[in-house]
């Protein structure tokens, strides 16, 4: 949902209601950049988001699901509670703002991946190599070598 004013992609929501006609979902939003505040209708099936799995079945998305497999990746690594919820809730955003109401489980992968890179890249090594499965082994370590080199090269500064 992205900023009518400044087109930033990251609003808030600051309150929900349901339409008179009960047919949308009112939402007051603000944007965290330039605090503007507009106002979305948006259709109630958009909270019953599906998910396709790789296996063809359907499913709601669980974002208690998705944080778990979240949280499995970042344990015992500089990712904290915050940084999992702010992943959770910017993957399920981008989901809504779709016009498909079916959302591929590797796409929702692909967010997530993309998140922890950014954050973290042992997370995000653990994470693909759990929830994306490498069409071969070979990929998967062509992947793991760009990583690991992007993190020696240039050295690291906290590591001095
Ligand atoms: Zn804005």
């Amino acid at each position: 949902m992205d900023c009518p004013d400044c087109g930033n992609n990251r609003t808030r929501v600051v309150d929900t209601e349901p339409s008179a006609d009960g047919t949308s979902i009112r939402r007051r939003r603000e944007c965290q950049r330039c605090t503007f505040r507009f106002t979305t209708y948006e259709r109630p099936e958009w909270e019953s988001l599906q998910v396709k799995k790789r296996d063809g079945t359907i499913e709601p998305f669980d974002r208690t699901k998705l944080r778990g497999g979240i949280e499995r990746a970042v344990e015992k690594r500089p990712v904290d509670d915050e940084a999992v919820t702010a992943i959770v809730d910017d993957v399920q955003e981008a989901c809504r703002d779709r016009e498909e109401r079916i959302v591929a489980s590797t796409l929702i992968g692909d967010l997530v991946a993309e998140a922890l890179r950014e954050r973290d890249k042992v997370a995000y090594i653990r994470f693909v190599s759990v929830y994306e499965a490498f069409s071969d082994p070979e990929e998967f370590l062509r992947e793991l070598d760009a990583v690991l080199e992007a993190e020696t090269d240039p050295p690291d500064e906290t590591n001095t």
